[in-house]
This record gives structure tokens, sequence and C-alpha cells, in this order.
């Protein structure tokens, strides 16, 4: 659930890291001779790249981010989970004929998965979220975000928790994202697709600035911003939830940025068809 969307468990400690992280790279960052050859990389000589990423099938996000995101014209992509969306499947249908991207959260949104090993995820997760998706959306889901931004799968150490989690997407997804960590560089992405980077933008306060950096950053880059939400609501009640207010002038920034806006399925097929 979002409250505990966190990287590697530990919920506030990762919180405060990525933020480090965040500051680190900002500091790091400088113009480069790269990147003035990075610009033409993105359609319509657009600088960088922005996803809006939504989690979780809520109620608030058909009801308040939906509208906003038509309004404005901008396609985003939905990691549905099953459990949480199917009452109002009607409606999530109309999403997807709008031309956002359904994508995958599993069914039941575990976030420990040191009781599952490759084969139980895959058929108690995995594959029937995906036959639910071609079922009611009619494609498959090719984009996954690790419930809980946990990238972990099973026992072992974390370097074979990970390798095996990996292994499991690498059949059916082409991007998978979790929830911490800097914009991504077109070489990372390509290296590494099934381990994306995203950012909560409102994750610690509802407030611009978090977003506006990372943004920043991901311009002086010529990265894939991919930004990430939970509740959408018209007040702040805590971590996850962004407020109408800063969800709208986020989406204001990347209005101005000029940054192309895709969902992650289209980016990723932007960047495995260009060498
Ligand atoms: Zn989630």
């Amino acid at each position: 659930m979002p409250q505990s969307d966190h990287l590697l468990g530990a919920p506030r400690s990762a919180a405060v890291s990525r933020r480090a992280l965040l500051g680190v790279v900002l500091l790091a960052a400088a113009p480069g001779v790269a990147q003035a050859r990075r610009r033409s990389f993105w359609p319509g000589g657009a600088r960088f790249a922005v996803s809006l990423t939504y989690d979780d099938g809520l109620d608030s996000q058909l009801q308040y981010a939906v509208p906003e995101l038509d309004r404005r014209g901008y396609k985003a992509t939905f990691f549905l989970t099953e459990e949480n969306m199917a009452a109002r499947l009607p409606d999530w249908e109309v999403v997807a004929q709008h031309g956002h991207e359904i994508a995958n959260h599993t069914v039941h949104h575990p976030c420990d998965l040191r009781k599952f090993d490759a084969r139980s995820l895959e058929t108690r997760e995995l594959a029937p979220m995906a036959r639910f998706i071609r079922q009611y959306f009619g494609r498959q889901p090719r984009t996954f975000a690790y419930p809980c931004g946990f990238i972990g799968l099973g026992q072992g150490d974390n370097h074979t928790r990970f390798a095996r989690y990996e292994h499991l997407l690498r059949h059916d997804f082409l991007a998978a994202r979790t929830t911490a960590g800097p914009p991504n560089t077109i070489a990372a992405v390509r290296a590494d697709p099934l381990r994306l980077a995203g950012f909560e933008p409102t994750y610690d306060a509802d407030v611009v600035a978090p977003g506006r950096r990372y943004l920043e950053l991901a311009e002086r880059e010529g990265a894939w911003a991919i930004l990430v939400f939970h509740d959408v609501v018209p007040k702040w009640r805590g971590e996850g939830d962004a407020s109408l207010k800063t969800h709208s002038a986020v989406l204001d920034l990347v209005e101005k940025s000029g940054a192309w806006c895709a969902p992650m399925g289209a980016v990723m097929k932007r960047i495995r068809g260009r060498r």
C-alpha cells in the first residue's frame, strides 16, 4: 500500500536516504558536452522525458487525476492492482479508451515477497493480473511497478533475491519501476530496464519543491523522469498522497518545461528503437 512504498523496506530511513541520494546527484550534476548531444534524442526536440505514473488503481485517481490529465491532454501510466480497482472496472475501461496506459501492479499487492518464489509470484500475482488486463483492456501489459518498491523475491541474499525477480519479469515486461531514485539516463535504462527509478514528489510533504528539483535534474541530464503518485485528494492526509493543488502544480512544471510527456511503455519503445 502507498504508506509502505519504499525501496528495500525500512520505511522512514529509506525515504531519508532517497532524498539524500537525490541531493548528492543534484550536486554532482553539471552541464557537459554530452548534454547537447542528448537533446535531440527525444521527440520534438524535447530536452527530457516525463512519465506520469499512478499506482494501485485508486478511486481518487478516477475522480481527480484522470479528469485533470485529460484536460491537459496528457497520457499517463496506471499501475493497477486488481483487488483495489475491480469494483470500478467500467470506469477504468474508459480511462484506457482515453489513451492512458494500463499496466501491471499485481492482483493483491504483496510487499514482502520472502514467502513467494518465482513460480508462486507468477501464478498468483503476475499472470492472473496480465490475463485480467488482456481480457478487459485488450492488450498485454508490458510495464510493471514493484509493489511497495520492493525488488527482492524469495529467500537468500539481496543479490540473489533481486536477480530472481528480474529473471522472472524479463519474460513478460519491457520495463519495471521502483519508487525511489534519480531520473533515469538513457544509458541506465538500456543497461537495466527492469530497475527504473521512479520518484514520489509529494511523499514526504505536500510541497512542489522536490518535484521541481527532480525535473530540473532530469532536464540537465536529458534523462527520463518518472513521477509516481498514489491518492490524489483535495487535502493531503499523509505519506503517499498528493493534494489536488500540488498535483496540479507539478503538472504545470511538466507543461512549462517542454518535456516530452508520455506513458512508460511509449518512452521505453522510443529508447529501444533508437541506438
Ligand atoms: Zn503500490
